[in-house]
């Protein structure tokens, strides 16, 4: 095989559904030219790393070894977050962009744009120079906003929007095979003031999730950011319409949303990704996602606990309703989740043969925050030889809950390397 070829031998966390992951302590897994994983095999001793490499014409050139405490981990995927003051401010902040979300570990965002195709395709022009995988939303406003942002007609908005994807399609790194149709990304139900007014202002739909149906704008594909006060029955008819929901517990404590109730939303399988939301998040991180995430689902456990020793019932019908998430749900939400709702999921989000490699290479050797271990640097071992599941299982409940972009070493999309804390001294 070419040279271009990278192997890479280590821990892996590969999640897989809702509820499961898979963690391989000593895992092969190649990486082809394409960026595209060629081959994985779960588990190679030491003494049978040759052979195995024997087996697929590679040899031990092309390994890249990961050390004890460090594990590869499928890209995070941003379902909602908002570039309008990056845009705005494009070319001082561009040095900023790699740092800001790349080196967080988001592999894939969703943007919500701005108003102004300039600087919307400037936008895109960005990602694809810093080689995140990313989506750009124009936003299209033309009622209840400041008349200098504003557009001046709903012809212009559609022309506006026709130039900006015509834009996106032609540059060069567009894949039209990887094209997974338009998406689309709005609000819905953020705060109880937000709804009633919505309401009074399309009293015929019957409500808000009914207003993007009547215009055909609910459907799979559709990314709703927040849906904290959702009523049952848009949590039907969104079910019903295959739209997926961008979970932002970080803005929604924030701004005193809410909490939205992801695990109902689980339970009837709709689609559920993380989004930062900044800047009504305060952190471009999908890691505080996770956080928040799991502190919001606890807050609903204990609401729910708290009324039902009062009135006598606890509202816990399904899996996951006012439940407490567990890790496996919460990294799948980060990454696989974040990916279904961009229809991306058989792309990225996890690691299999053919899929896109989108990777973090998380690393206990960075700068420490106190949690993590003794909050002094440690060399970590050489060997992977002794590392079990659960090892692996306490790194990454380490990495999600007390690490930061510290911890991860490198990022990785469609097989290239494109951030990290090491990607400064790069070879
Ligand atoms: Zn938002």
């Amino acid at each position: 095989m070419s040279g271009r070829i990278s192997i890479f031998y280590g821990a892996v966390v590969n999640p897989q559904t809702l509820t499961s992951y898979d963690a391989h302590p000593r895992c092969l897994l190649a990486v082809g030219p394409s960026g595209n994983i060629e081959w994985m095999e779960g588990d190679v001793a030491s003494h049978d790393l040759e052979s195995t490499l024997a087996k697929y014409g590679c040899n031990n050139e092309e390994l890249i070894e990961l050390k004890e405490g460090e594990f590869l981990l499928p890209g995070f995927v941003d379902t909602h977050t908002l570039l309008d003051w990056l845009a705005n401010v494009t070319f001082p902040m561009e040095a900023k962009f790699k740092d800001t979300f790349i080196n967080a570990g988001t592999t894939t965002a969703c943007y919500y744009a701005t108003l102004h195709v300039e600087a919307s395709k400037a936008l895109a022009d960005t990602v694809l120079d810093y080689g995140q995988r990313g989506f750009i939303g124009k936003c299209n406003m033309n009622h209840d906003c400041p008349s200098y942002y504003t557009e001046d007609s709903p012809e212009d908005s559609i022309s506006n929007t026709r130039a900006i994807l015509s834009y996106i399609r032609s540059l060069p790194a567009f894949m039209a095979k990887a094209d997974p149709g338009l998406l689309i990304q709005t609000h819905i139900s953020e705060n109880p003031s937000e709804v009633a007014y919505t309401n009074e202002l399309f009293p015929e739909a019957g409500s808000y999730a009914g207003i993007y149906d009547q215009f055909g704008l609910l459907r799979e594909g559709t990314i709703l950011a927040h849906a904290v006060h959702l009523t049952p029955g848009e949590v039907d008819l969104i079910q019903e319409r295959g739209a997926g929901i961008s979970h932002c517990p970080t803005s929604n404590f924030n701004l005193r949303s809410g909490i939205a109730p992801v695990g109902k939303f689980l339970d009837k399988g709709i689609k559920v990704g993380l989004g930062t939301d900044v800047s009504g998040g305060f952190s471009t991180s999908i890691l505080g996602e996770i956080q928040h995430a799991s502190m919001a689902s606890k807050v609903l456990q204990f609401t729910a606990d708290v009324a039902g020793s009062t009135n006598g019932v606890v509202k816990r019908e399904g899996k996951f309703e006012n439940k407490q998430l567990p890790i496996p749900t919460l990294l799948y939400l980060a990454t696989l989740g974040g990916a279904s709702l961009c229809k991306l999921e058989k792309h990225i989000g996890s690691f299999a043969p053919g899929k896109s490699f989108d990777a973090l290479i998380v690393s206990p050797s960075g700068k420490r925050i106190g949690l993590w271990g003794s909050g002094e640097k440690v060399e970590p071992e050489e060997s992977v030889e002794g590392v079990q599941r659960k090892d692996l299982e306490e790194w990454l409940e380490r990495f999600l809950f007390c690490g930061d972009d510290r911890n991860i070493d490198r990022v990785y999309v469609q097989g290239r390397w494109i951030g990290g804390r090491s990607f400064a001294g790069r070879t």
